[in-house]
């Protein structure tokens, strides 16, 4: 027995008085002696069984997927023959000068188009030049002063060796001619020249140094970019322009200390892209050393790298994904 019934049966006499006598028996304790069995441990044992594993051992068993089976609404896929294609496949070259003249004139305008979407467009500083199929020491430039997101094909302008205007209305930037014309003379291979004054760009130029091979990306840029470091104000001659393309010499890249970068490829497309992915390159490197000591790439895989990141065929097709959108968009870039 518990103490507390031990206590209740203690407590037999009810607490009556006389001047209550007569009245109904009042509630005394021993209806509570009545109480069967006071709370303990014995009521839980007598719980039958405890929760088991039954309830779910008798849950449905999992279904297995229905077998499908196609129609007559739903015939089999058709496959065709396997083939191979990578994205890097070439592309058809073009059929005639005036094609290509046009295919370089149209992704000339969509990459102004592109800078202008990148933040590219700071001021009046900025060109991208395509050199002409027919006439290969002049180059098809900007307007100066045009702002890049309305430039058009017919906005373009054709200049000579001399820095004249042959083709089309509108000033020419002077620096515009003094750095594309050298680069251009000295770089046959290269079709297209970009330089803009981009945010990121110029914040790197500024410590005097080329980019580390920190990502997958920037390896497109490994030892394949030079510095300039020997900045003399805005470059308006020639002569400057030489030393520029002397410092880039065989490279896809020069980065301009204290002034901005400077990309140059086989195509208006890697030219550009290769611009938009080293600004990247710079922003990246600028906010990891920022945080903290970045840990480069070792030098044998930064140069495999390079050799599968950084060929102006993955840069065509990076270009042309967002050409798609672009033109979509703003058709008139192609007016
Ligand atoms: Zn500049």
């Amino acid at each position: 027995m518990t103490d507390l019934s031990a206590a209740l049966q203690n407590t037999s006499e009810p607490h009556s008085t006389n001047a209550l006598q007569g009245t109904p028996e009042p509630q005394s304790t021993n209806t509570l002696q009545d109480t069967p069995v006071p709370l303990s441990t014995s009521a839980l044992q007598g719980t039958p069984e405890p929760l088991s594993k039954h309830a779910l051992q008798d849950a449905p068993a999992r279904q297995s997927a229905p077998t499908l089976q196609n129609t007559a609404d739903t015939p089999p896929l058709q496959r065709h023959a396997p083939l191979r294609k990578f994205w890097f496949d070439d592309v058809p070259p073009r059929a005639s000068i005036a094609a290509e003249r046009r295919y370089r004139q149209e992704r000339l305008a969509v990459a102004f188009r592109l800078f202008a979407r990148y933040g590219f467009d700071q001021g009046l500083a900025g060109h991208i030049t395509a050199r002409d199929p027919e006439w290969p020491d002049h180059f098809w430039v900007n307007p100066f002063g045009k702002h890049f997101s309305r430039i058009r094909v017919s906005d373009l302008l054709l200049v000579n060796t001399e820095g004249e205007i042959v083709v089309g209305e509108g000033p020419v930037n002077q620096a515009a001619f003094a750095i594309h014309a050298a680069i251009h003379e000295a770089r046959p291979d290269v079709i297209a020249a970009a330089h803009t004054h981009s945010l990121y760009g110029k914040a790197w130029s500024t410590l005097g140094r080329t980019l580390d091979p920190l990502t997958q990306d920037s390896c497109a840029f490994y030892q394949d970019h030079a510095l300039f470091d020997d900045f003399r104000g805005v470059v308006l001659d020639t002569d400057e322009g030489a030393r520029i393309a002397a410092a880039l010499g065989e490279r896809k890249a020069v980065i301009l200390k204290n002034h901005g970068i400077l990309t140059a490829g086989p195509s208006v497309e890697a030219a550009a892209w290769w611009y938009i992915a080293l600004d990247n390159a710079c922003h990246a490197q600028l906010l990891a050393e920022a945080a903290g000591t970045p840990q480069a790439i070792p030098h044998d895989v930064a140069t495999l790298t390079h050799e599968q990141v950084g060929r102006p065929g993955g840069a065509l097709f990076a270009f042309q994904s967002l050409l798609e959108g672009l033109v979509e968009a703003e058709p008139d870039v192609l007016t």
